[in-house]
């Protein structure tokens, strides 16, 4: 686009132009496999919809735009973009990774990628010493979530990004603020992957992943990773996810909104010991989230007095629905140690048994603690 636009300006128009064959205002459901050529290899652009289409190139352009990239590329789902950023490197490379990722980052770092030979050392990001002394001469990638999936701490994506030598990448997996609260290459990160089946999507519809960045020649290499390997989404996932970005904007100012004022709730309440959400005073790391986020963002993880009455609270929720995933307009509720996170169970990353995570949705707040509250009582 000729204009910065700001970003709630872009995730209404960013990649997405009126379609040139018929005006239609919303990004035809290219629903096709293969295109007509005049001659061999003579097309209009697209050959096939596993190289190229048009439904999904819209949404590689949108999630570029709204990430302040210039290149996007789409996945089946949020697995299927990490997987693909791995396969830049080569068995013998190094990986540090947060030792508080999301469950099946683990599972596919070290139960699937590990084998192929690739190293991971998994450090506290909150810890800047910690991420110097893991570094080491076949370090390739420091693989970054801030907030994290469960526990909720954050990661100076700055400091890190400065204090690493050139031939590192930096990967950062903004799931849970999403663009709306933070862009990971404003402060130097070279990628940044999202699990699009959360705040992006929006709507708890679709499974998806994207990655955006701004170098030209990573994502060449990027891409023909993505066309090799293969694990694209279709056309209609790729339409509801653009949908669904058209108001994330609006949707994370309610998210934030109703997620702090739950936090408090919470923290007030004499059967939750702690609360984890970088809106509050009490989190470690409040001074951070202020510099380096817009908000808060709508996930709240807190710790129960024991495994039994963190399973009792989740299982006594009306409108929070107890169910994986998260970033859907309705509130969800689970247990992530015998859920998300059970890949991690018996791993040195395991997650505190008595804890409960929260996907405070949009709908009215006062609703939503008086579920909390006849659930906690
Ligand atoms: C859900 C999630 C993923 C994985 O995405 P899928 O779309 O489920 O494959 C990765 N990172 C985070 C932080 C997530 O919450």
């Amino acid at each position: 686009m000729s204009q910065p636009y700001r970003l709630e300006t872009l995730v209404i128009h960013a990649g997405q132009e009126p379609d040139p064959a018929t005006g239609a205002i919303m990004t035809p459901i290219y629903q096709t496999s293969t295109y007509v050529q005049s001659s061999p290899g003579v097309h209009k652009g697209y050959d096939y919809s596993r190289s190229d289409n048009p439904t999904r190139k819209a949404l590689e352009d949108c999630i570029a735009g709204i990430e302040a990239g210039n290149y996007g590329l789409a996945f089946g789902s949020g697995l299927a973009a990490i997987d693909c950023v791995l396969r830049l490197f080569k068995p013998g490379d190094h990986i540090i990774v947060g030792n508080d990722v999301y469950g099946g980052t683990y599972r596919l770092f070290e139960r699937v990628l590990a084998k192929f030979g690739l190293k991971f050392t998994w450090v506290d990001l909150t810890d800047l010493a910690a991420v110097q002394a893991a570094l080491t001469p076949e370090t390739r990638l420091i693989w970054l979530e801030t907030p994290t999936n469960p526990l909720l701490s954050l990661a100076d994506m700055r400091a890190i990004a400065e204090n690493k030598a050139g031939n590192i990448l930096i990967a950062v997996d903004n799931t849970f603020a999403s663009p709306a609260l933070q862009q990971p290459l404003t402060f130097g990160a070279d990628i940044v992957m999202h699990s699009s089946t959360k705040y992006l999507g929006g709507h708890s519809d679709a499974v998806g992943g994207l990655l955006a960045m701004k170098d030209e020649a990573l994502f060449k290499e990027l891409k023909f990773l993505q066309n090799a390997v293969g694990a694209v989404p279709g056309p209609m996932d790729c339409f509801l996810v653009l949908r669904g970005i058209k108001t994330l904007t609006l949707r994370m100012e309610r998210h934030c909104y109703n997620a702090l004022e739950i936090a408090r709730f919470l923290e007030d309440h004499g059967a939750v010991r702690k609360v984890l959400y970088p809106g509050l005073e009490s989190h470690p790391q409040h001074e951070l989230a202020q510099r380096q986020m817009k908000g808060y963002g709508g996930m709240i993880s807190f710790i129960m007095e024991s495994p039994q009455a963190a399973q009792r609270m989740v299982s006594r929720t009306k409108l929070f629905a107890l169910a994986e995933s998260l970033g859907g307009v309705e509130s969800l509720i689970e247990h992530p140690y015998s859920m998300t996170h059970a890949s991690t169970a018996t791993s040195p990353i395991a997650v505190p048994d008595a804890l409960v995570r929260l996907s405070v949705g949009i709908e009215h707040v006062d609703d939503l603690m008086a579920d909390l509250q006849q659930a906690l009582s």
